[in-house]
């Protein structure tokens, strides 16, 4: 039996979210191999083995899917919203580079799911309707003088911009040093979304100003979408539609 690694994406949370193509990948499984919370998403059935692991273990569990597929075994990986967006599918390429070196040639694939920023841009209007960056505000992976360079750079060129993973006990710092910094380089009345929890049962949506904006607005199962200069917000009965145009004059 030829074994075989398919990196999904679960969506934000909502069943709907979940694509046909990742729904058929997890039917041909034998065994599931995620982040703990991820793998609980996936519904038990005869013949295929759960494999759960703690966050911060991405390589051990790259590296675990890898052999079992090496021995016959058809693996799905597990990742929330997009494999490849923070997620991964890069850890189960970063896993075959320092493996063997036949592990390149394993039937590996990738399946794109919906990433957090494009369903909270959804349940928010269009935020993200023109050019846009997306910044992972942890720095368990990269030093913080990098994020500091991107956000800076970002707002100079003026991209509509998703942050995930703002802010975390672990990390209770960093996002109001982000604000900190868009406050130096944006407007006071730039459009802020927090969009938790998107497209589950707990989903809020809050749109506010720069000016308003708290570091307590945001947590680990928040993203934070911040307006380029032409971001508007369509006042109405309950949330506004948030848009940004298409164009930018010439
Ligand atoms: N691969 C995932 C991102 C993993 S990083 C994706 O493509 O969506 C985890 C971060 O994603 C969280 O800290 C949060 O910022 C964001 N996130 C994931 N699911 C979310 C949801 N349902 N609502 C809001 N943010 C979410």
């Amino acid at each position: 039996m030829t074994g075989w690694v398919v990196i999904i994406g679960l969506g934000p949370g909502a069943d709907g979210l979940i694509t046909p193509d990742a729904q058929a990948a997890i039917a041909a499984a034998t065994d599931i191999v995620g982040y703990i919370p991820y793998v609980r998403r996936i519904t038990p059935r005869d013949g295929l083995v759960l494999h759960e692991s703690d966050n911060r273990v991405e390589m051990e569990r790259a590296t675990h899917a890898l052999q079992m597929a090496d021995d016959g075994r058809r693996i799905v990986v597990v990742s929330s919203g997009d494999p490849g967006v923070f997620a991964m599918a890069s850890a189960v390429f970063e896993a075959v580079e320092a493996g063997p070196a036949d592990w390149c040639n394993l039937d590996i694939r990738v399946i794109p799911g919906i990433t957090a920023m494009l369903a909270a841009a959804a349940a928010a209007g269009a935020p993200l309707g023109h050019d846009f960056c997306a910044i992972n505000l942890s720095d368990n992976l990269k030093p913080w003088s990098l994020i500091e360079t991107r956000l800076r750079l970002a707002a100079e060129a003026d991209f509509a911009m998703a942050f995930y993973n703002p802010r975390s006990r672990s990390r209770p710092d960093g996002f109001g040093r982000t604000l900190a910094i868009l406050r130096e380089c944006c407007e006071p009345g730039r459009v802020i979304i927090f969009a938790r929890a998107v497209s589950t049962p707990d989903q809020t949506l809050r749109v506010t100003t720069l000016d308003d904006a708290t570091p307590e607005m945001a947590d680990m199962r928040t993203i934070v979408l911040v307006g380029s200069s032409l971001t508007r917000a369509i006042a109405r009965d309950g949330a506004p539609f948030v848009y940004t145009p298409r164009s930018v004059a010439q």
